[in-house]
């Protein structure tokens, strides 16, 4: 399965947050699916329209990743 990737720092790391403030790992599927890194786990409860990546300061909409 082919992984988005941040526009700014190119890894394809992001997490979710939650109303708690609680983060959730996930990644960008090139169909902009956007999936728990552990497998298990689901995302129930976090906020899927913005996504925070782990290697940098950007943080936006899965549809501003970009491919590799
Ligand atoms: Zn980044």
């Amino acid at each position: 399965m082919k992984r988005r990737l941040c526009p700014q720092c190119k890894i394809p790391n992001f997490y979710l947050l939650n109303e708690k403030s609680e983060r959730r790992l996930v990644f960008v599927t090139d169909d902009f699916r956007i999936v728990p890194s552990r497998p298990g786990e689901t995302l129930d409860g976090f906020d899927t329209t913005v996504i925070y990546c782990l290697g940098c300061s950007w943080s936006g909409s899965p549809r501003k990743t970009v491919r590799y």
